[in-house]
C-alpha cells in the first residue's frame, strides 16, 4: 500500500513538472513571438509617418509655393484703384469673411453717379452713424474700378451673402441700370480677374437678386438672358487670358 502511495505521489509530481514544463514552453513562446512582432510593426509605423513629411518637405519647398501662387492668375489686374474705407462700424467692419466663395454683382440704383461718389459716400457713413453700406469694388460709368473694402474682408452689400463672397458695385446712367459698354467690360474684366484669383466658377458668379430677391441689378434681373450673356462674356475671358499665358 505504501509503495504503491508513493509510486502514484511520484507519478503524479512527474506530471504536474511536466505541465509546468509545458506552460513555461508555451510562455517563452509567445514573449518571444512578441518581442519579434512589436518591433517590426513599430519600424513599418515610423516609416509610413516619416515618408509622406519627407516627400513634401523635399517637393514643395515654400519659395516654389510662392512662385506659383504669383503665377496663378493668368487674368491680368484690371486696373484697380484702391481707396480702401476707414474701418468703421457702417461701411468697413474690418472682419473677415468665413470665405470667399461668390462674387455678387450689384447695381446702385442711383443713376449717373460716379465711382467715386460712390465710394466717397461709403466712407461718409462713419460720420452719419444711421445706415450700413458698402461693397468691396465699385465700377464706374468710364470703367473706372475703385476698391473700398479687400477681398476677404466684409463689405455691406450682399445681406446674407456677406461673409462668403466678394461684391461688385456697378454705376449706371439711367433708371433702366443698364451698364455702359466702359463699365459692362471693367465689371467683366474685374469679375474675371477675381475668380481665377479665388477659384470661383460660373454658377458661383450671382446676383444679389438670387441672394435676396432683390431686383439687382436691375436691368440684368429683368434681362435672364444678358445677364447669362454677362457670366459667359467672364468665362470667354479667362479662357482668352489663359491661352494667350500658353
Ligand atoms: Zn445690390
Amino acid at each position: 500500500m505504501e509503495n504503491e502511495r508513493s509510486g502514484k505521489r511520484r507519478h503524479f509530481r512527474w506530471g504536474r513538472v511536466l505541465l509546468w514544463i509545458c506552460v513555461a514552453a508555451v510562455t517563452a513562446a509567445a514573449v518571444w513571438l512578441l518581442l519579434r512582432l512589436i518591433p517590426k510593426e513599430d519600424e513599418n509605423v515610423d516609416a509610413l509617418l516619416d515618408s509622406p513629411v519627407m516627400l513634401e518637405q523635399e517637393t514643395m519647398p515654400a519659395t516654389e509655393k510662392a512662385t506659383e501662387t504669383e503665377k496663378r492668375n493668368v487674368v491680368p489686374d484690371p486696373g484697380i484703384d484702391v481707396q480702401l474705407l476707414t474701418i468703421n462700424d457702417y461701411s468697413r467692419p474690418g472682419e473677415k469673411t468665413d470665405a470667399l466663395d461668390y462674387i455678387v454683382i450689384h447695381y446702385l440704383g442711383n443713376p449717373k453717379t460716379t465711382a467715386q461718389e460712390n465710394h466717397d459716400y461709403f466712407e461718409s457713413l462713419k460720420d452719419l452713424q444711421d445706415t450700413s453700406m458698402s461693397a468691396n469694388f465699385v465700377v464706374g460709368l468710364k470703367g473706372e474700378i475703385i476698391e473700398c473694402v479687400p477681398p476677404g474682408e466684409i463689405a455691406y452689400a450682399s445681406n446674407s451673402m456677406n461673409h462668403l463672397s466678394v461684391s461688385i458695385e456697378n454705376c449706371h446712367l439711367d433708371e433702366t441700370g443698364r451698364f455702359t459698354e466702359e463699365t459692362y467690360e471693367s465689371c467683366v474684366h474685374l469679375t474675371a480677374y477675381l475668380a481665377e484669383e479665388y477659384g470661383i466658377d460660373r454658377e458661383h458668379i450671382i446676383r444679389h437678386y438670387d441672394v435676396t430677391g432683390k431686383e439687382c441689378p436691375l436691368y440684368y434681373v429683368e434681362h435672364e438672358d444678358k445677364w447669362e450673356e454677362f457670366r459667359d462674356d467672364v468665362m470667354n475671358y479667362i479662357e482668352e487670358c489663359r491661352n494667350a499665358a500658353g
